[in-house]
C-alpha cells in the first residue's frame, strides 16, 4: 500500500480521491465485496479511524443499506465524502417467478452492464436456501444444461455473488440459512471471487453464516478441488457426476475428457479427508441415458466404501435439448439399487419445474424474448417490484 495521505474536508473531493489512489485503490471504491481490512485501507486513506470501516460494512452487509446517506452512526460529513468516492452495488430484480407447485422462487437479476443472472430461493420448514450463480453463462458445455447454450459471458465479482443472497432476503423477507453455489457457472473457474464470497458470507460483520451451511458445486475441475481442499474451509463439496463411467460421462460433460473418474473421485476423497466433510455426488437422472440397472450398478461400485452421498435429481427438461426426466419408478429403483449396495442416496424433490428453475432456463427464456424484441442477449427490461 502506498503512503496514506490524511484527507480533510479542506482537501475537498479531489483530495479524497487522490488519497485513495495513493493508497493503491481505484476510485470509485466498490464497497460491496470488500473484506474488513480492505475497507480499513479506504477509511485510513480518508484519515478516518479503523472502526469506521466495520460500521460501513455492517450497514452494507447486515443492514443492506443502499446508500452511505443511511449510515446514521457516521458523521454527516463522512457520509458525504463516501458518497463521492464510493458506491454500493445492488442487483436490479428483473423477474421473479414463484412456483405454484412448491416453495421455490426464482429470480433473474440485472447487473450494471445489462447482463442477467439467476438466483433461486428454496424454502424449507425452518430455513431457506439460496442457490447462487458465479458466472454469466458457462463454458463447460454440459449437454443437459441451458446455462451453457449461449456460452460464457463473464465472471461475477464476489460482491455480485453476495448481493444475490442479500437481494433474495430483501425481496422475500426470508433469512437465508444455507447457500449452495450451484447456479449458473462453474464456481471453481471463478475461484478467487467464489472463495472471497464464501469467506465474506462467514464474516461476523456480514451474514455470519457457518461454513457447514455452504455447499460449493463443481462439474469436476480436479485442480480446483485440490486447491479448495487446501483452503481449510469446511464447506460441503458437491461433485456433478451424472454418469458412472468415463465413456458416458464424456458424452454428457466435456470436462470428463480432461479428468477421468478415477482422478475426480480421488480428488473428492482427498477433499473429504482434508475437511472431514462427506462429499455429495449430484446425479441427474435422464430417461434412457444414465438411469438403467447397469448405471446403478456401476455407480454403486464407483462409490461404495467412500465418504459419499448421492443426490439423485430428476432432470428438469430444457426446451433446446431432447433429454427427458426418468419416470418416478425408475428413480426409485435407481435409489434402492444404490442403497442395497451401501451407498447413501436421496432423491431431491423436483423443484420449480413450472418456473424454469433448472440452471440457466429463466435467463435463456428472457434472452429469447429479448431477441424477439430485438434486444441484446442477456438484457431484461421488465422490472418487478420487490416487497
Ligand atoms: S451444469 Fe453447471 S457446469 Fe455444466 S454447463 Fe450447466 S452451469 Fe455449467
Amino acid at each position: 500500500m502506498g503512503r496514506i495521505m490524511k484527507s480533510t474536508p479542506k482537501n475537498g473531493q479531489s483530495g479524497d480521491a487522490a488519497a485513495i489512489s495513493a493508497a493503491g485503490l481505484s476510485v470509485p471504491v466498490e464497497f460491496k465485496g470488500l473484506f474488513l481490512d480492505e475497507a480499513e485501507k479506504v477509511l485510513a486513506a480518508l484519515g478516518e479511524p479503523r472502526y469506521r470501516a466495520r460500521q460501513v460494512l455492517e450497514w452494507i452487509y447486515r443492514r443492506d443499506a443502499p446508500s452511505f446517506s443511511e449510515m446514521s452512526n457516521l458523521p454527516a460529513e463522512l457520509r458525504s465524502r463516501l458518497t463521492v468516492i464510493g458506491r454500493i452495488l445492488r442487483l436490479a430484480p428483473a423477474t421473479k417467478n414463484v412456483s405454484t407447485s412448491d416453495e421455490t422462487t426464482k429470480f433473474l437479476f440485472r447487473l450494471r452492464d445489462g447482463e442477467a443472472v439467476e438466483t433461486v430461493l428454496i424454502r424449507y420448514r425452518q430455513w431457506a436456501s439460496a442457490c447462487v450463480s458465479t458466472q454469466v453463462g458457462c463454458r463447460m458445455g454440459c449437454s443437459f444444461c441451458a446455462s451453457t447454450i449461449g456460452g460464457f459471458v463473464r465472471q461475477l465479482t464476489a460482491g455480485e455473488i453476495l448481493d444475490q443472497v442479500l437481494r433474495v432476503q430483501a425481496l422475500t423477507g426470508q433469512a437465508v440459512g444455507r447457500v449452495v453455489v450451484m447456479g449458473t457457472g462453474e464456481p471453481l473457474e471463478n475461484y478467487d471471487a467464489t472463495i472471497k464470497f464464501v469467506r465474506l458470507l462467514h464474516e461476523p460483520y456480514s451474514l455470519g453464516l457457518g461454513y457447514r451451511h455452504i455447499t460449493i458445486s463443481t462439474s469436476g475441475l480436479v485442480p480446483g478441488i485440490q486447491r479448495l481442499a487446501a483452503e481449510g474451509l469446511p464447506v460441503t463439496l458437491a461433485v456433478s457426476l451424472h454418469a458412472p463411467r468415463d465413456e458416458l460421462r464424456r458424452q454428457l460433460m466435456p470436462v470428463a475428457k480432461r479428468w477421468d473418474l478415477e482422478e475426480l473421485v480421488g480428488a473428492a476423497d482427498a477433499y473429504g479427508e482434508a475437511t472431514g466433510r462427506r462429499v455429495t455426488y449430484e446425479y441427474t437422472l435422464i430417461d434412457g441415458v444414465n438411469d438403467g440397472r447397469r448405471e446403478a450398478r456401476e455407480l454403486a461400485d464407483l462409490l461404495a466404501g467412500h465418504l459419499a452421498h448421492v443426490n439423485l435429481i430428476p432432470l428438469n427438461p430444457v426446451a433446446e435439448r431432447a433429454f427427458r426426466p426418468s419416470p418416478g419408478a425408475a428413480v426409485r429403483e435407481f435409489q434402492q439399487s444404490l442403497e442395497r449396495k451401501g451407498v447413501a442416496a436421496t432423491v431431491r424433490r423436483e423443484m420449480g419445474a413450472d418456473i424454469n428453475a433448472a440452471c440457466g432456463q429463466l435467463r435463456r427464456a428472457r434472452a429469447k424474448e429479448g431477441a424477439a424484441r430485438g434486444e441484446g442477449a442477456g438484457r431484461t427490461d421488465r422490472p418487478v417490484k420487490g416487497r
